[in-house]
């Protein structure tokens, strides 16, 4: 037994140590070529073993040949397990590995065969070892088996770029472990570099086997394989689509599919024009904030849809459309839309009703002036405010014999010209100026910044205006008015002291004959407001007037 022998049987263990490493494993892509190809390697390795350990150079020539099997399978299974683990699809279908294998087999059954046609061994260089002089066979299983791995190599440099954290690890790791036996067999066939004198190809697959175990171990290869990218492309429920700068369909997700509006078969046909989402892809990229909206009627859908520039193999101005689906958010939206601009109107309503509550609570509806509560309202600031030479007028307004009215005509008569004698005075007022029906039909007509001519001037011409007017209902009677008039500051600065003076005033007008207007004070020089009764129908007015 020597040196190599001994290391080559390490070796072995070691690979068989990887296979049961491997198997051991969760299924996970490229698993079983992975195996497979440790397998194929344990061959190799075992085959040099036996031929170190025999002396007959027949049968050493007919281990060489043997080891084929193992020399092709090897990296050819270990290409195809580190495809379908890096792209994490299962490309290592049972189809793929039977084919593998029949190819191995048939190199070695060419090897076997070489005594009839010299494909692979030209002849033997080396009776010790042995070596060989190589025919055409040889150089085109060593091409194929390095363009196999060369291209794996790129590929999965490729694929790791898009690749992050453990998986690049891993990645990284399994270039590694794959480079170290064809770099050794490089150097072996171009270079003549031995180990033990011999081939070193078998030798770094301990190496190999060493560093599979430990990013199985330490790694979590297989346990953490990048398998879901696919998955997580087919069941995102947001549709997702790829279009090239024509608007050609590259990729579409099962979701997408689902998109009314969509060639047959939509991979490689051209979206059309019409189709809500061209206009999308012509867009300019909007921020996510304001991202627009696309409804589908025929699914009743709403989705938001974001677009993303993406360069495919190096092809400009792809696009890929990510739709989210909104319906739910754009429902509740547009729900409260219709239900703000609802409360919006009731809102209007009530302020509305509200406003001719307030109107009617401080209107008088027969005469529709503003009522004696009103004058309650807005009338002390008024009174208040006066001031020497801006003096406010007072003027308490009774029609004459009212009564007589309703009792000659009746009552709705006495309403009409109720009316009529209210919408004479409404007619009277002028900017500033109020009018209140302050009861029956007794009127408070208001005058700021006046004084007694103008007051006087402004009586005698409502008088000439009801003396003019014929009211048909009333015959040959004729409706007069008398007034009390006082005024702010002079009878107080409160409303019940002005009017109370007013109402005076008025008394006295009714009790000189009617049809007249009484200033207050104009019989009663030195009397004070707030010192009057109220007139006692049975008593003298006169004698009750002074306290
Ligand atoms: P004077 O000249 O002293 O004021 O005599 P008058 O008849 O006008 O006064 P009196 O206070 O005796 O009567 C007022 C009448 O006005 C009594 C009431 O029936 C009538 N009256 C008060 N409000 C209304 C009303 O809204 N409609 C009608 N038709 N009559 C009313
Ligand atoms: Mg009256
Ligand atoms: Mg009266």
């Amino acid at each position: 037994m020597n040196n190599s022998f001994l290391f080559l049987l390490f070796a072995d263990i070691l690979a068989i140590a990887m296979v049961f490493g491997i198997l051991r494993s969760p299924r996970s892509p490229g698993q079983r070529a992975f195996a497979l190809s440790g397998f194929a390697a344990m061959w190799w390795i075992t085959c040099v073993v036996l031929r170190i350990n025999t002396p007959d150079l027949n049968t050493k020539i007919l281990f060489c040949e043997l080891a084929w099997f193992g020399i092709a399978g090897a990296p050819l299974y270990w290409a195809l397990g580190f495809l379908s683990y890096a792209g994490g699809k299962r490309i290592e279908t049972y189809r793929h590995l039977v084919l593998i294998g029949a190819v191995s087999a048939f190199i070695c059954v060419i090897a076997l065969t070489n005594d009839w046609h010299n494909w692979l061994y030209t002849g033997v260089t080396n009776v010790e070892r042995p070596s060989f002089s190589h025919g055409w066979f040889f150089f085109a299983v060593l091409g194929m088996v390095y363009a196999a791995i060369s291209a794996t190599g790129i590929s999965v440099i490729f694929m790791a770029r898009r690749r992050a954290g453990s998986h690049r690890l891993q990645f990284a790791t399994l270039i590694a472990a794959m480079s170290l036996p064809w770099i050794a067999n490089a150097a072996f066939v171009f270079r003549e570099f031995r180990i033990f004198n011999d081939d070193p190809t078998p030798f770094a697959f301990a190496l190999t086997a060493v560093v599979m175990l430990v990013v199985q171990s330490f790694g979590r290869l297989f346990h953490a394989p990048p398998i879901a990218r696919d998955i997580i492309f087919t069941v995102l429920p947001d549709p997702v689509i790829v279009l090239d700068s024509k608007k050609r369909i590259l990729e579409l997700n099962p979701a997408a599919r689902k998109l009314p509006g969509l060639p047959e078969r939509p991979i490689g046909n051209i979206l059309d024009e019409r189709h809500p989402l061209s206009a999308m892809a012509d867009a300019p990229l909007p921020g996510n904030d304001n991202a627009p909206l696309v409804s589908f009627k025929e699914i009743g859908k709403t989705y938001e849809v974001s677009s993303q520039v993406v360069k495919p193999w190096g092809r400009s101005a792809g696009k890929m459309l990510v739709l989210r689906d909104v319906t739910l958010r754009k429902a509740a939206e547009d729900r409260m839309t219709v239900m703000s601009r609802d409360l919006q109107m009731r809102l209007e309503e009530n302020i509305r009703l509200q406003n001719l509550l307030k109107e009617d609570a401080i209107r008088d509806p027969l005469t529709e002036l503003h009522n004696r509560r009103h004058a309650n309202d807005i009338l002390p600031l008024i009174i208040e405010n006066a001031r020497q030479g801006e003096e406010v007028a007072v003027i308490l307004i009774d029609i004459d014999n009212f009564k007589q009215v309703n009792d000659r005509f009746g009552h709705a008569v006495g309403d009409t010209v109720l009316k009529a004698f209210a919408d004479m005075l409404n007619d009277e007022v002028r900017e500033g100026e109020h009018v209140f029906r302050y009861g029956g039909e007794e009127f408070l007509f208001v005058i700021p910044g006046t004084n007694r001519e103008r007051v006087q001037r402004r009586c005698a011409e409502w008088r000439a205006r009801i003396g003019d007017a014929r009211m048909d209902e009333l015959g040959d009677m004729r409706l007069t008015f008398s007034s009390g008039i006082a005024f702010s500051p002079q009878t107080g600065s409160t409303l019940e002291s002005v009017t109370t003076a007013a109402d005076v005033a008025l008394y006295r007008a009714k009790i000189s004959g009617r049809n007249r207007d009484v200033f207050w004070g104009e019989f009663l020089a030195g009397a004070k407001p707030g010192s009057w009764r109220e007139p006692d129908d049975s008593a003298d007015p006169q004698e009750n007037s002074i306290a």
